[in-house]
């Protein structure tokens, strides 16, 4: 291909490492962190968003609606080793003690388990988080690549943008 888009998500690091040629001291070292997410069994208590302040390396637990109506409360933040999509549902205690902190009257026993995701992230556990890498051919020699890293949260918030960003970067090369 004369142009080539690598955005694999998780797989970010993998596949740079498979591309002919892509340095190997340039590809960023990756993180996985996970997120789960636990559901409210009964009717929404709110109808708009609520983000309370982020935690350490992340957005934070905030509540939602989704398409159907029904609350949902995640994502947390715990550092992965491996691609595990399991959620504990000992977790509805600790989900129930942080969503008191913006709604005390969170019925006892009221949350189940959802769903998880796991975000690519290009920082570890403490260090400050980094911005989205869309590197080029300045970056690792091969023209016509841009290989992106770390398109973790808010990535599909920023999708737009970081086409854009994409498509000039190529025009230009
Ligand atoms: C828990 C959680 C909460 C989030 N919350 C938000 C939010 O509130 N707002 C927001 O904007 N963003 C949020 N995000 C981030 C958002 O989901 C991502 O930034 C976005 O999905 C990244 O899109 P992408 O296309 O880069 O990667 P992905 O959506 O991961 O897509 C990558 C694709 O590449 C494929 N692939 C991998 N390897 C190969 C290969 N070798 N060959 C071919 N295909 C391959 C994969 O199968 C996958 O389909 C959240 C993410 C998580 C995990």
């Amino acid at each position: 291909a004369r142009l080539l888009v690598a955005a694999p998500g998780l797989a970010a690091q993998e596949v740079a490492g498979r591309i002919e040629g892509y340095p190997a001291d340039h590809i960023p070292a990756g993180h996985f962190g996970k997120g789960v997410y636990f559901r409210l069994t009964g009717k929404a208590p709110f109808e708009r968003l609520i983000y309370p302040p982020p935690i350490p390396g992340a957005l934070g637990t905030h509540y939602r609606k989704d398409l159907g109506g029904q609350a949902v409360f995640g994502p947390d933040l715990v550092w992965v080793e491996t691609e595990d999509y399991w959620v504990d549902p000992d977790k509805a205690a600790e989900f129930e003690g942080y969503i008191r902190r913006f709604w005390p009257s969170l019925p006892q026993g009221a949350l189940t388990p959802d769903y998880a995701g796991i975000r690519p992230k290009l920082h570890g556990p403490g260090e400050p988080q980094p911005d989205f890498q869309l590197r080029g051919p300045e970056d690792h020699g091969i023209a016509g690549l841009m290989a992106l890293f770390g398109i973790e949260s808010p990535g599909l918030t920023s999708s737009l943008a970081i086409g854009e960003a994409v498509a000039e970067a190529l025009v230009d090369d």
